[in-house]
């Protein structure tokens, strides 16, 4: 029996996962994208063409992939009925809005996956899906399986490079799949990367390599005095020895969660890993091509309250005290016009604007444990 797969997003993630999810033999791709335009524009552009979808070769030649989804659609009745997987596949701020679309639809027994999910997703999925969510396996892949780009909207998109492995999380709560969701996504993506799995979803969270932004951004940034800059700063390489220290202290203070919660549950279990990517600082560009750094730019929109923040609330439940988190926090928060912290807890007003387990109302390791 064919398996229907429900990718929600129009972006460049989103594009791939159609494509390919299209070429497969087992499954029926169905987009959901939740901007009427995009859906609009989409359903135009493969009406008088193909959906491709190209990456290279082993030998550098270009492998194109000719297929297209079965329809897209901004309505989520349709493309959520009956669908046996639904895979997010969108930044995660717009999670919300498509759990809270998703949710009178998804069926029993589905497999909802965020691919990336990014901390706190389940916490969120619960939340909006209610009882529902209980009776689905969800997934959390820490990242996206490639670096794509959308060449032509609707028509085609460029796959650039492709991860080796990625680790994920699969929370199975009252689900009876009659299917595994780790396989099916597998031999949707093909070889690579190899789909790994995590213990169990905190891991996941606080393995999660976002959490050095905020660090990074905090120690660049803090003293920053307005002026615009003639060059873009390496990110990484830029790092100096404070920033080096402050992004130290943060990964050890996320380590110390990592093991008070395999000591305070050693269900759990914790020991996860995490590397880095990227290398310019995200900046804007000023009238007279210089640069700004961009404080809205998803370090610290996203790494925030669906990273820090939620391991800082991890930290808050396992009792491990977080003194540079804290300080790296406060100063985000301010840059985004939040309060997460207050001196060292997290009871800000705007706390709810964040995944940590706190927005949720889970006060200790118990509850948390309670949703494996
Ligand atoms: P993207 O920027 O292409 O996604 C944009 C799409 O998300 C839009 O087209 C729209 O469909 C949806 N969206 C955006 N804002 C929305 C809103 N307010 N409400 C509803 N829908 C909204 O994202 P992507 O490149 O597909 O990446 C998905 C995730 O993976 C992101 O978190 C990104 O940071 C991460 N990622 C991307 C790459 C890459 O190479 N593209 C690599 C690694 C990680």
């Amino acid at each position: 029996d064919r398996l229907t797969v429900c990718i929600c997003g129009g972006g460049n993630g989103a594009h791939v996962l159609a494509g390919l999810t299209a070429t497969h033999a087992q499954t029926e791709a169905r987009v959901l994208t939740l901007f009427e335009k995009e859906a609009a524009d989409w359903t135009a552009s493969m009406k008088d063409n193909d959906f491709i979808v190209t990456r290279k070769n082993k030998d550098g030649g270009l492998v194109r992939l000719k297929a297209k989804p079965a329809f897209v659609t901004n309505d989520p009745s349709k493309a959520v009925l009956g669908a046996d997987v639904i895979i997010l596949c969108v930044p995660a701020f717009a999670h919300e809005q498509y759990f809270e679309a998703i949710s009178p639809f998804v069926k029993r027994d589905a497999a909802i996956i965020g691919l990336p999910g990014q901390p706190g997703f389940e916490f969120q999925c619960f939340d909006i899906l209610k009882d529902r969510a209980r009776t689905c396996a969800v997934l959390n892949y820490e990242s996206l399986p490639w670096a794509c780009r959308i060449a032509e909207f609707g028509k085609r998109v460029d796959i650039l490079g492709i991860k080796d492995a990625l680790i994920g999380s699969k929370v199975v709560g009252r689900s009876h799949l009659n299917f595994d969701p780790v396989t099916l996504l597998q031999s949707v993506l093909g070889a690579r990367p190899v789909l790994e799995l995590a213990n169990n979803y905190l891991e996941i969270y606080l393995m999660t390599k976002g959490f050095a932004h905020p660090p990074l951004m905090y120690a660049k940034w803090k003293d920053w005095d307005g002026e615009p800059l003639k060059d873009r700063p390496l990110f990484y390489q830029g790092i100096d020895e404070y920033a080096a220290s402050c992004l130290c202290s943060v990964s050890a203070e996320i380590v110390a969660t990592a093991r008070a919660i395999g000591r305070l549950r050693p269900d759990l279990g914790m020991d996860g890993v995490e590397h880095l990517e990227r290398l310019l600082h995200p900046m804007k560009a000023t009238d007279d091509g210089r640069w700004v750094p961009d404080f809205n730019n998803r370090y610290l929109s996203e790494d925030v309250p669906y990273g820090l923040a939620v391991t800082k609330g991890l930290a808050e439940l396992a009792g491990v005290a977080t003194p540079v988190t804290d300080e790296v926090l406060a100063w985000c928060q301010e840059k985004l016009g939040k309060e997460f912290i207050v001196g060292s807890e997290l009871k800000g007003k705007d706390v709810r604007d964040t995944r940590a387990p706190q927005a949720y109302g889970y006060r200790t390791l118990d509850d948390l444990a309670a949703i494996l």
